[in-house]
């Protein structure tokens, strides 16, 4: 067995920081670099409308036997009213439960391989340290695009059509619904109907990427652009997360959509996303999607499920404004949405903070604002204002979870 040909890999730098997070004595050490929500203890606690339907679940489920490569079917419809809103049924369209947005992710660079093998994966320069690999593993060609301007801070919004219209036809780009991971940018939705008429134009299919929806201005608002796109354009995919707004992580709850256009061709699609599903995964895990959809049902859980998600929301806004408000080089992380942004400084400056504060991120500087609170954001700001002074480049992105 040649496993000898196998190739070193790259150590996880993202458990390589948990780990000397972990074994730094620092009482005052501060991690803002695992991707997961936090609250103002610094905990990451099950959701009250979780743990209520999860009761539910337990007191009534009667069998687990098995559902089928679609998974929850209820589920992926309720879903489907978040991501779609209640606009006509579309009959060239269809949703799948998957692991996570990961398995979401797999499962439509699967399908996408299979019907278009040459088809080309254009993704943002920087974005989640995942998605090339998905992309890569499925056979497809990746590509990267500008996306984030240094200077603004924001959207380098011109540089990125520009990189588009090099695309051929039948490629695909990649899109952060909302709440983009790294830099919390997000398209107003002017930009959103800009990359449409792109889309239209050059026949490129847009693959939206929804994994923080309610995180950024809430589920109607951050679901708002990718609405609008999706009603512009014929063919399109989404790839859903429900494990950040119903914080399941551990338990992988996702959703793949697809919008094909007809309904013969969303027949034959679902078809082969159904035998792919069966080859990766056979079935979704099922306990988490059980639950979302227990909330999702039951008018009394959604609305806990609201108020704890609006609660987060609100969290992590007012975090954006107290950083924003302690620098003018700090100042665009106020209109940025979602975990979170992209320090202006470089890995230097991040081993530094790490150093003397015992701050600890990524070297690329992206920050989770839910890393902080009221009681170490002082600590934290006077880590880093040292460091602001000289402006960096945004480097590759090294953290492949969360
Ligand atoms: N897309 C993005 C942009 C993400 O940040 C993440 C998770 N960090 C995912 C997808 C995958 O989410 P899940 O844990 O549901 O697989």
């Amino acid at each position: 067995i040649p496993f000898a040909a196998l190739r070193p890999q790259q150590p996880d730098a993202l458990l390589a920081l948990i780990a000397m997070h972990r074994a730094d004595p620092r009482a005052d050490k501060i991690d803002v670099g695992v991707g997961v929500y936090r609250d103002e203890a610094g905990q990451t606690p099950v959701m009250r409308a979780v743990k209520a339907a999860e009761a539910d679940l337990f007191a009534e489920q009667r069998s687990k036997s098995y559902l089928g490569a679609e998974g929850d079917i209820r589920f992926a419809g309720l879903l489907t009213d978040l991501v779609f809103g209640e606009a006509k049924p579309e009959s060239g369209r269809f949703g799948l439960q998957t692991p996570g947005g990961t398995g979401a992710l797999r499962l439509g660079a699967q399908l996408l391989a299979r019907a278009a093998p040459l088809s080309r994966v254009w993704v943002s320069q920087p974005t989640w340290p995942n998605h090339a690999p998905t992309f890569a593993e499925a056979g497809l060609a990746t590509l990267v695009h500008p996306y984030f301007d240094l200077e603004s801070r924001g959207i380098a919004f011109e540089a990125m059509l520009d990189a588009l219209r090099q695309s051929r036809s039948g490629d695909v780009v990649l899109l952060h619904g909302c709440c983009h991971n790294p830099t919390g940018t997000q398209f107003t939705l002017e930009q959103w109907a800009e990359v449409a008429a792109l889309c239209n134009d050059r026949g490129l299919i847009p693959f939206i990427d929804l994994a923080y929806q309610g995180l950024g201005d809430g589920i109607d608002a951050d679901g708002a652009g990718p609405r609008q796109l999706l009603n512009a354009v014929p063919t399109a995919l989404v790839a859903y997360s429900c494990d950040k707004n119903f914080a399941l992580y551990r338990d992988r709850v996702g959703a793949l959509f697809v919008q094909t256009g007809t309904k013969n061709l969303g027949d034959i699609a679902r078809a082969n996303a159904l035998a792919l599903a069966r080859s990766l995964w056979s079935m979704p895990p099922d306990h988490g999607a059980a639950v979302v959809r227990t909330i999702l049902d039951d008018n009394e859980l959604r609305s806990t499920w609201n108020e704890e998600l609006d609660r987060m929301r609100s969290r992590l806004n007012r975090m954006r404004a107290e950083l924003a408000a302690a620098h003018s080089a700090l100042a665009p992380i106020a209109s940025q949405r979602g975990l979170f942004s992209l320090l202006p400084i470089g890995a230097g400056a991040v081993a530094k903070m790490r150093d003397s504060h015992g701050i600890y991120m990524p070297t690329d500087g992206r920050i989770n604002l839910a890393g902080l609170n009221e009681n170490n954001l002082p600590r934290f700001v006077d880590g880093l204002l040292p460091h602001l002074e000289q402006s960096a480049g945004v480097a590759q992105a090294t953290v492949a979870v969360g």
